[in-house]
Parts: structure tokens; C-alpha cells; sequence
């Protein structure tokens, strides 16, 4: 999905969708209007011909559709002192190009990135500096670790906020002001892909992360960041890491290392864990039972790749009946034991998510996760028990 820039119709409709904002904010003072990965720019008739025409490229004809959108907030809302726009489509341009935009003086950049060692090219900030005297800034406090992840890794995400406070040491002194940071906390990878963390289960890391910030002393607006995480989260002033909570309310460790997926802080060095945090913040219900529903998702991945099934109840010997019922009655009790553990959470989720969530994502989230892990062990149970006691 694209939006085109060389057609009228998509800036009345941009238009009035920034209208229906402020209508709703008509305080703020900054306003983010996003236009970050514009990977389909410059591919229709319209666009082409402009391109052709006024012989511009891809960038120019986004710098100037920024300009539009960004002079259009500025002239109808004199209070905004500060319209942003996501950094990464000024990446590959030269700085000449979008210094021709005049853009400096209407944007300001907030340049992201969320992994625990940053990765920005070399050259990115003083390309930036020759035309942007305030720069943003953008970390991740939930997602980045995977379009599927369910269980936030505040490890990966606490590294996130140090690299970034270090990188801010030799940055800063190239801007006039490094303005602020925006913590993003990603719901979906784009539209059409699942859930990922769920809101209340990125809440422990948000904390975490709001209170580096906090504590750390190189962050320009420290003040100001600190009122956004003015919460008395932390009991202990020991430093972010291992500090106990007293708004969170958790008892013992909280989930550091997320559970799921591999990679850079995949599973834990312990990952037969079973720990789900005792915490009761608002939301902590979904927080638990989406950590309770990964080490089920385990279990069962366990169950169903290891070596009990691929030796015992293979399809080759299942469609000959060449069984031994020995074997498949521990695998029939292993999957029950599943099965009962699945209903169980499966009869809790609407309670957990009802109190937190609008209509729909309880839905979407059985759907997604709880539904197919059900049939799975259904299907399975179904085919063994045609076995056990034969
Ligand atoms: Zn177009």
C-alpha cells in the first residue's frame, strides 16, 4: 500500500486526517507525521511523469510532499513549535539535496534504530547536522526481537537505551540540541502481520528503560524525560537491571531475556524455565499469561519434534499400525497434560484481556496462537488414542 504524492486527492485526505488529530490534541506543541519506509515512492504514471518533467528523483518528490504536509500543520496551527518526521528516507541522500529542500528549517529528524548495538552509517550525523540543528532520537522498548515475539526481552531493549546513550556523548556536540527521545513500542511488524508483545507485557521493560533514562545523566532533556517516567517504579536505587518494583508490584525476577525465538538473546541460558513473574500492576494478568502461554508453546514444540514422536509414532509406522502402545501411551499422557493446561489458559484469556484490550483482540490473539496450538494437540491426541491400550 502507497500513498501517492502527486495526487491531490491523498494531501486532502493527509489533511484531514491531521485535522482530526489536532482536533483531538490541541495542545501539543510537536507533531510526528511519521513518512518513515516509503519503499513504493515514485512508481506511478503520475509520479513518473513528474519525475520526468521537472527531472527530480525519488527524494525530491518526497522532500516536497513533506513540505507540503509539514507547511499545511505550520500555517493552520500556529502552536505546534515542532513538526518530526522519521529520519531514515534522508539515509541516502545527499545532504545537498535535502539542504535544496529548505526542509531544515520546517522538520525536525528523529533518527531510530532499536537494536542493542546501533546500527547507523558513519557519515548519518553530520549529513544530518549540515542541514537539521535539532535532531530526535528513537529507541524500541518492545518489539524489533521478531514479528512473532511474544514475551518481551528487556535485556535486548535495556541495551538498546545504553548504546544510545553513548552514541549521544559524540553526537551532541554536532546539533544545536538533541530535542528528546521517543520509547516505540511496536504492536505489529506492519498491518497485516499478527500481534506481537502486547502491551502489557512490554510495561516491565517500558519501566526498566523510562528508569535508565532517568538515572542517566547524559541525556539532554533529562528533566523533561524524567516527568514522562515520573513514576515511583523502583524501590531500590540500584541501577536499572536489578531493581525491584514498587508500582509494577513484582514479586522476584521479571522476564530479562524474553522467552521465544533465537538469536541475539534468545533463550535463556536456563531454558527449561518455567518462571512466570507474580506481579499485579494493571494489565500484569496478560503480562503472565502470555509468559505462561510461551512455556506451554515450548512444551508442546518439545513434545512434538523430540524424539518420542519421530521414533514411535512417525507416519511411516502409524500407517502400517506398527506401534508399540508403551511408547505412545507416555506421548498420550504427555499431550493430555498439554491439552488440560491449554484449556485451562485458554478459559482465562478473556478475563485477562477483557479488562485491557478494545473488542477484537482477544479474538485475534486465540486465533492466532491458542487456536492452532489446540488442534495441533487435538489432531495428535485423536491418532494416538486409536493406539493406546490396542
Ligand atoms: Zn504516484
Amino acid at each position: 500500500m502507497a500513498l501517492c504524492p502527486s495526487n491531490t486527492d491523498c494531501l486532502d485526505l493527509i489533511f484531514q486526517m491531521l485535522d482530526q488529530v489536532m482536533k483531538l490534541h490541541p495542545d501539543v506543541s510537536e507533531f510526528h507525521i511519521g513518512c518513515d519506509e516509503v519503499f513504493h515512492l515514485g512508481l506511478c504514471d503520475k509520479c513518473m511523469a513528474r519525475m520526468s518533467q521537472d527531472s527530480i528523483g525519488k527524494d525530491q518528490l518526497f522532500f516536497d510532499h513533506i513540505k507540503k504536509v509539514a507547511s499545511y500543520l505550520r500555517n493552520k496551527y500556529p502552536q505546534l513549535k515542532t513538526i518530526i518526521v522519521w529520519d531514515d528516507m534522508f539515509r541516502c541522500s545527499h545532504s545537498s539535496v535535502v539542504l535544496a529542500s529548505g526542509l531544515g528549517g520546517i522538520v525536525e529528524p528523529m533518527v531510530w534504530n532499536y537494536q542493542p548495538q546501533l546500527q547507523l552509517a558513519p557519515g548519518l550525523w553530520d549529513n544530518l547536522a549540515c542541514v537539521f540543528p535539532s535532531v530526535w532520537i528513537a529507541s524500541a522498548f518492545k518489539g524489533a526481537t521478531g514479528p512473532s515475539t511474544m514475551v518481551t526481552n528487556i535485556n535486548f531493549h535495556l541495551d538498546n537505551h545504553q548504546a544510545w546513550s553513548h552514541l549521544l556523548i559524540s553526537i551532541r556536540s554536532k546539533f544545536k540540541i538533541v530535542r528528546g527521545i521517543a520509547l516505540t513500542g511496536w504492536q505489529r511488524y506492519d498491518h497485516y502481520a499478527v500481534l506481537c508483545e502486547l502491551f502489557p507485557q512490554g510495561l516491565p521493560s517500558l519501566a526498566v528503560c523510562l528508569k535508565f533514562i532517568q538515572k542517566d545523566g547524559s541525556w539532554e532533556r533529562q528533566r523533561e524525560i524524567a516527568e514522562v517516567g515520573k513514576w515511583e517504579l523502583f524501590v531500590s536505587n540500584h541501577d536499572s537491571r536489578h531493581c525491584s518494583q514498587r508500582l509494577l508490584v513484582c514479586l522476584g525476577p521479571l522476564a530479562w531475556q524474553g522467552l521465544v525465538g533465537e538469536g541475539y538473546y534468545g533463550w535463556t541460558e536456563d531454558s527449561s524455565s518455567t518462571w512466570i513473574p507474580v506481579c499485579t500492576f494493571p494489565g500484569s494478568d496478560v503480562y503472565q499469561l502470555t509468559i505462561e502461554f510461551s512455556h506451554l508453546h515450548r512444551a508442546c514444540t518439545e513434545l512434538f519434534n523430540g524424539d518420542g514422536i519421530s521414533a514411535w509414532m512417525n507416519d511411516f509406522n502409524v500407517q502400517r499400525r506398527f506401534i508399540n502402545p508403551v511408547h505412545v501411551e507416555t506421548l498420550y499422557t504427555r499431550a493430555e497434560s498439554l491439552m488440560e493446561h491449554c484449556r485451562s489458559l485458554a478459559s482465562r484469556l478473556e478475563p485477562a484481556f477483557v479488562d485491557v484490550f478494545v473488542s477484537g483482540v482477544t479474538e485475534e490473539w486465540r486465533e492466532c496462537f491458542l487456536t492452532p496450538l489446540l488442534s495441533r494437540l487435538e489432531q495428535f491426541l485423536n491418532k494416538a488414542r486409536t493406539f493406546v491400550g490396542d
